[in-house]
């Protein structure tokens, strides 16, 4: 693929980088997404029975025994080359932050540090009636264990239909959007809301947006520049673009 120097210049200067990515970029390693009909692993998947509280409330042991299937899938995958060209990124210049809308923790997996998880982590459980957090359990039964704090039943730590994201997460990340030079929104839907609105206020906010997608999304028109295909590829092009040395 051929870059245009605007945008290798951007990325080679920028001070305060922003990688943002949704579900395309795990698609790229496997990973069933709610919406792809293409993907069967979850073809049967009944927002309401497993991806709210009332549902898990309803059936705890199903849903928990639901979540510990999704939990050994993931282990049979890992993170692929946008991962770790955005792990890089990391290493060879400071100012440069992940936000994710993915569950699974891929962008850590590859090396990136203090990501920035708008949707939770599927790893990771909290307890049902007060937040409280738990560590991994790797629990397979059909039943959840209980809260070492308060004794209700853990839970995965995603955001549920419904529930609203991560304060903390989502207002520093908000804060990044305006804050930062360079915006790269990589396999995004662009479909969720709010997390599809921060390359939006990053655009406004005068970030140089690039976007990285197989398809045309709503943020086509927004976007400085558009690189159409998968990240996988094009990041590692990008990485020798800019940088002129092989991925380490
Ligand atoms: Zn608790």
């Amino acid at each position: 693929m051929q870059f245009d120097d605007e945008l290798l210049n951007r990325l080679r200067q920028a001070k305060r980088l922003v990688f943002f990515t949704g579900a395309g970029t795990s698609t790229e390693s496997g990973v069933p997404t709610f919406r792809d009909e293409q993907n069967s692993l979850w073809i049967n998947f009944d927002a309401t029975r497993f991806a709210t509280e009332s549902g898990f409330r309803a059936n705890p042991g199903q849903v928990w025994q639901w979540y510990a299937e999704r939990r050994q899938q993931l282990q049979t995958l890992s993170p692929n080359p946008a991962h770790r060209v955005m792990a890089a990124w990391q290493d060879k210049t400071a100012g440069v932050t992940v936000i994710t809308q993915n569950i699974d923790g891929f962008h850590q997996q590859a090396g990136s540090r203090d990501v920035i998880e708008l949707h939770g982590n599927i790893t990771a459980n909290k307890c049902v009636d007060f937040g409280h957090v738990a560590p991994m359990d790797v629990n397979l039964s059909d039943q959840p264990p209980h809260c070492q704090q308060c004794g209700s039943l853990l839970r995965p730590d995603i955001v549920w239909f419904g529930e609203a994201l991560p304060a903390v997460a989502y207002h520093f990340a908000e804060q990044l959007c305006f804050d930062c030079e360079v915006f790269v929104c990589i396999g995004c839907s662009m479909e969720v809301y709010p997390a599809a609105s921060l390359p939006f206020n990053a655009a406004r906010s005068g970030a140089y947006l690039i976007q990285i997608n197989p398809q045309a999304t709503p943020l086509d028109e927004v976007a400085d520049c558009n690189l159409y295909g998968k990240a996988g590829e094009i990041l590692p092009q990008l990485w020798q673009a800019v940088w002129q040395e092989p991925l380490p």
